[in-house]
């Protein structure tokens, strides 16, 4: 004898629909959230790394930088002009010193005494020609020493400039972190008041007729919670999080082993009652939807295993599950208010009215 299933077909379809009704409650208030969200002003202006280093320095630094550079160009330059000059003296005192030495050695063919104050003559040419070479050498070589000083002093700016800017990555770090916090606190100032009322509505209202409204705006809290808040947390080098899960984990545990021993506390209670007290405080749906599950409706225990409802009390508390009619003696489920085979009123006195 399978026990029926006594929702009534409105009363299923309202389930549905008040379902559909808490998920478009939810929706709209999820649309509405961002909405809100986006006009609120949630962070400042961006931190931009560049407004943490000494401006003042740093442009005193760029200054210098770029009058070093020019002049790095110009020493280079003087130096190229210098060489050019150096080649052409060099190039010049040796030719000339090639034609001294020829004419040497024809002077000394013929062998002209005559000729004497022109060899005199010839080497003073020559000398200066030497001197002007020399000259030119050394005025490439002071160049050189210029530019290796202007280059050495390039370095040494740039190495205050890289300094300038590592100091500024200690506050500049400071500042994400406090924008971080502030984001995450007006985050948590808008959040919080929706978990406090979804808490509330869970724990206060779940039997109110209200509930599947109630329900809609318990999913908004939640959506906003794990979109608008969670990601926001600070990090703290991942440790903030783990913490506030571990927390969330505990205190979720905490409810549901509370609820669990308060379940087992009534079991128990119930199981010393009478067994028309235990009947009252049954609903006529609930009690025909355990009994389809072979579950007993006073002790939540499995009272038969598939098809086989033989017993007429259930093994583990006493409760009566199955009784014969009064007027026609045929067995029933003890929870139907009028026999199935003769139609008459049944002696059980059904509690509530469904
Ligand atoms: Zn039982
Ligand atoms: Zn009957």
């Amino acid at each position: 004898m399978k026990a029926l299933n006594s929702t009534r077909r409105p009363a299923f379809l309202f389930g549905i629909v008040m379902w559909i009704l808490s998920f478009v409650m939810a929706a709209f208030l999820i649309q509405l959230g961002a909405s809100i969200i986006k006009d609120v002003p949630l962070s400042s202006d961006p931190i931009v790394y560049e407004d943490f280093i000494d401006t003042e320095k740093s442009a005193d630094l760029r200054a210098k930088t770029d009058a070093n550079r020019a002049g790095i160009v110009v020493a280079q330059r003087t130096i190229e002009d210098l060489k050019a000059k150096r080649t052409t003296a060099r190039n010049e005192y040796q030719s000339a010193r090639t034609a001294f030495n020829n004419w040497l050695k024809t002077r000394t063919a013929t062998e002209a005494e005559s000729q004497n104050p022109e060899v005199i003559k010839r080497t003073q040419q020559l000398d200066a020609l030497n001197t002007l070479q020399r000259d030119a050498a050394r005025k490439v070589e002071a160049a050189s020493a210029d530019l290796t000083t202007l280059e050495r002093t390039s370095r040494d700016l740039r190495n205050q400039q890289s300094a300038l800017r590592l100091a500024a990555q200690a506050p500049y770090d400071a500042a994400i972190r406090a924008q971080t916090l502030k984001t995450f606190l007006i985050r948590l100032a808008i959040t919080l008041p929706l978990l406090l009322v979804s808490a509330w509505l869970i724990l206060k209202q779940r039997q109110s007729a209200y509930w599947p409204l109630f329900r809609g705006f318990i999913f908004f809290s939640l959506f906003a919670f794990f979109v608008e808040l969670v990601p926001y947390l600070p990090s703290y080098g991942g440790y903030l999080r783990s913490i506030v899960g571990i927390v969330l984990v505990g205190i979720a545990g905490k409810y549901i082993i509370a609820a669990m021993r308060r379940y087992l506390e009534n079991k128990k209670q119930e199981e010393s009652k009478t067994e028309t007290e235990r009947r009252k405080t049954i609903t006529y749906e609930t009690a025909l939807k355990k009994m389809s599950a072979n579950q007993c409706p006073s002790c939540d225990r499995k009272f038969a295993t598939g098809k086989d409802q033989s017993n007429d009390f259930c093994v583990h508390c006493g409760f009566c599950l199955f009784d014969n009619c009064t007027s026609c003696d045929a067995r029933d489920n003890s929870f139907h208010k009028f026999c199935g085979s003769c139609g008459s009123d049944k002696k059980h006195p059904t509690p509530e009215a469904a």
